[in-house]
């Protein structure tokens, strides 16, 4: 490899200051539709001087113990998992932190959102067909299955020139080829994650309307915080976002949402370990832990 520039190292090490002792919490890996695997994730937190990071895939714990045992003592691992909910008939992504990740009912309803995406899948695939568009599905790892997944598959296989174009004519929300996800109810599920001993993250609030009703609403069944440093948010909506937690008494949560190599670059958006420590309260100040919730 050619000796770097000093201009490049210059810009390297100023983006790594940036990051040093703050958090990313919002990450995912090849355990569900993230292209770096959870050695890789924790590899390139650590170069970029991050203090914590949450691997956060979709409905699966898969990738946590691994980044967990190779982090060791170097970087702060969180518990997470990026929840698919339903909230008054849309799809909202709840994210728990600091879970227990053998707490048997949320394994178990994990378990459920993660068979209602291979059953997805198929019918996906068999949309698909119908349209005269073949695509052989062996050779998929992943513990979470997804749109991206698919649309890698259409690439390699000559279907599409590119994800983009895939999502573009089949996959996107709304088009022939998409099939809603089996979701959980997140009543339920923000109180599987305090069940759990977690916190109850909202994840990317911005995608909704966020109202001060939901919000509220959304406090009121134990929600714990919500994500406000978020890729592509412009200051006004963190603003908004941050008062509004404040009205009520939620922590701020925020991360990159990093798929892999692209736009959202792990430590594009991080909190401060301040505003960890607050969401770290949230989740030891649950009402219902999982001894509790035995006894
Ligand atoms: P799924 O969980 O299977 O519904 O897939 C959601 C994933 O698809 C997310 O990670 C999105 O980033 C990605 N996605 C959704 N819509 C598009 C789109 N129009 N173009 C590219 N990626 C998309
Ligand atoms: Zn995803
Ligand atoms: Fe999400
Ligand atoms: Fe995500």
């Amino acid at each position: 490899m050619p000796a770097k520039q000093p201009f490049t190292l210059l810009c390297q090490q100023l983006a790594r200051g940036a990051k040093i002792g703050r958090a990313d919490l919002h990450l995912h890996t090849t355990a569900s539709d993230g292209a770096y695997t959870p050695v890789e994730v924790v590899d390139l937190a650590r170069r970029c001087g991050l203090s914590a990071i949450a691997i956060t895939d979709h409905d699966t714990f898969a990738g946590v113990a691994v980044a967990q045992a190779v982090a060791c003592t170097s970087l702060e691992v969180i518990t997470g998992v990026e929840i698919t909910c339903d909230y008054h008939g849309r799809e909202l992504h709840l994210i728990g932190y600091f879970v227990d990740p053998e707490y048997q009912p949320l394994v178990q309803a994990l378990n459920r959102i993660r068979k209602g995406r291979v059953n997805r899948f198929t019918d996906m695939v068999e949309r698909l067909r119908q349209q005269g568009v073949t695509v052989r599905v062996d050779g998929l790892v992943s513990q979470s299955l997804g749109r991206r997944h698919l649309a890698e598959l259409l690439v390699q296989q000559g279907r599409a020139g590119s994800v983009r174009e895939a999502f573009q004519r089949w996959l996107r929300d709304g088009a022939s080829c998409c099939v809603p996800k089996l979701r959980l109810d997140v009543q339920r599920a923000i109180q599987l994650v305090r069940e759990a001993g977690g916190v109850a993250v909202w994840a990317h609030p911005t995608y909704h309307s966020q109202t001060r009703q939901e919000l509220r609403e959304l406090a009121s069944w134990g929600l714990g915080g919500v994500e406000v440093e978020y890729p592509d948010t412009v200051r006004a909506q963190r603003q908004r976002m941050t008062e509004l937690a404040c009205e009520f008494g939620l922590a701020i949560s925020g991360g990159s949402d990093c798929h892999g190599p692209g736009k959202r670059a792990i430590g594009c958006a991080t909190i401060s370990d301040e505003q960890l420590a607050r969401l770290r309260g949230g989740a030891c100040s649950a009402p219902y832990t999982r001894r509790s919730s035995k006894a």
